[in-house]
């Protein structure tokens, strides 16, 4: 009886947990309201809203004309790149591309500015040094370069911005408040080498160009990885906080919506103890809730509460206690175990949890959980998703953002594409599908048949050499 009683307690802790990330589409639509509105408010003011909306400056996309090599230098992560991209020019398709990627030595992320930049240029310089394909540049033309530089920056122009902070494993004091693409461009003169900082972005505004060069109906993008952000074209008579500064019709924003937060998000407890346990409280609500750095550690939250209603986990496990031990990726292949027995949930629950002998109806709701994290997550990233388009009016429903009847939307039906890019996304089969279905239920089956999401890849690196092309001088 007292076996049957903790069964019971452990599909009660299922049970509400089921309740409390429920994800009807009435909620939905909530959400995208208020991610319409949060935009709004983060382009009326500095500090309107959550929601940073930075300024870009990217006020050119490019469109396919572009020709000839660039160049382009991607730190965001543990990894940094250096890449040349060949561009022919006439809507063709980019030529060529070389690669190369490296780690960036532990000692550098906490070391000084000069030493990680030296770095960088160094890289760069041996990349460039091994040309030899015969599409390189010729000596005398100074080469341009994108920068693609994944921290929270205050821009000054399409080429130049101020760190605001470091964040991820780097930590480097005399960096912030400086010039990034100054550093660049001193180490680079340091190292003998002629080349410009064309281009100074972040990783969405990369995958957006990207997008945007090869459709030109791309109007919005969004990463989902280990963490989450979007960026959109906006109208520059819509971005209030600097009327009259800016001179082009229109300009990549960068909304760093993993910030965004509204209380119709469906929290839960363990929501809310993953952000106390966090390095940053009451930041990043939104990407808490749907990144890959934090869906496994919900499902462990939920797995620990479980154990502790029941002894049907076995013998109490430390691990289990142990914070961000279960990653996304694990958590995922749980998820999609399609044995008969769940053998590959059993074999990670044992050797990642040491969790051994969990009986096959517990591993069941083990994948459950799983489900309901994932789930919700996906349908919140498409309904912030949607959240854009209704900003932009293409949602179709006419959007918020001018109130007036605009002439120039020739139909509501208009093609639009959002390039979207990411681990989550493009390796997590059942997250994609949960975001799909969630963006029809959303926009019904007629008009979500315009929108289409379409997976980039590489776009952080390429993107930046391509904004580089769009912002230089033709040849
Ligand atoms: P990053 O965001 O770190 O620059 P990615 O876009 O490749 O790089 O995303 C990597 C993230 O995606 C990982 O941290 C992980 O959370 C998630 N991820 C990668 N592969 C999978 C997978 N098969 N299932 C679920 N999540 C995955």
């Amino acid at each position: 009886v007292k076996r049957r009683r903790k069964w019971k307690k452990m599909v009660e802790v299922l049970e509400e947990l089921e309740e409390c990330c429920d994800t009807p589409v009435g909620r939905l639509k909530q959400v995208v309201d208020a991610m319409a509105v949060e935009m709004h408010a983060g382009l009326a003011s500095e500090g309107g809203s959550k929601l940073k909306m930075l300024l870009t400056y990217v006020d050119k996309l490019p469109n396919g004309s572009e020709k000839g090599t660039y160049y382009a230098l991607d730190l965001g992560g543990t990894n940094f790149r250096v890449l040349r991209v060949h561009l022919g020019g006439q809507r063709s398709a980019i030529l060529g591309q070389d690669i190369e990627r490296q780690p960036i030595p532990q000692h550098l992320m906490t070391s000084t500015s000069k030493d990680l930049f030296d770095f960088i240029a160094s890289s760069l310089k041996d990349f460039i040094e091994k040309e030899g394909n015969g599409l390189e540049q010729p000596l005398s033309r100074r080469r341009e370069l994108g920068f693609t530089f994944s921290f929270p920056v205050k821009q000054t122009s399409v080429s130049s911005g101020i760190l605001i902070k470091w964040t991820k494993a780097f930590s480097i004091g005399d960096t912030i408040g400086s010039d990034v693409s100054d550093c660049l461009q001193q180490a680079m003169s340091r190292k003998g080498l002629d080349v410009r900082v064309a281009a100074l972005i972040n990783d969405t505004v990369g995958t957006l160009a990207l997008g945007h060069y090869n459709d030109e109906d791309t109007v919005a993008a969004v990463i989902i990885g280990t963490g989450t952000n979007a960026c959109y074209l906006e109208r520059a008579d819509a971005i209030i906080k600097c009327q009259g500064l800016l001179t082009s019709g229109s300009m990549v924003v960068n909304m760093e919506w993993g910030n965004f937060w509204s209380s119709h998000l469906p929290r839960t407890s363990y929501d809310i103890n993953l952000d106390v346990a966090s390095p940053n409280p009451n930041d990043q609500g939104f990407e808490k809730m749907i990144s890959g750095m934090y869906l496994g550690d919900i499902v462990r939250r939920v797995l620990l509460r479980m154990s502790e209603e029941s002894d049907d986990f076995g013998p109490s496990s430390s691990k289990l206690a142990t914070p961000f031990v279960l990653r996304t990726p694990l958590m995922a292949a749980m998820h999609e175990d399609d044995s008969p027995d769940l053998s590959e949930v059993a074999k990670i629950l044992e050797e990642v949890l040491e969790l051994p002998d969990v009986p096959l109806k517990v591993r069941k709701l083990v994948v459950k959980v799983c489900d309901v994290i994932t789930r919700r997550a996906a349908r919140l990233a498409a309904a912030g998703i949607v959240g854009i388009l209704k900003k932009i009016g293409r949602d179709g429903s006419g959007g918020i953002a001018s109130g007036k009847f605009r002439s120039d939307m020739p139909s509501r039906m208009r093609r639009t594409v959002v390039a979207i890019e990411g681990g989550l996304y493009t390796s997590y089969t059942l997250f994609r599908e949960y975001l799909n279905e969630a963006m029809t239920e959303i926009l019904g089956e007629e008009f979500s048949s315009h929108v289409i999401l379409k997976v980039m890849e590489d776009g952080s690196g390429t993107g930046a050499a391509l904004v580089a092309a769009a912002n230089s001088a033709p040849e």
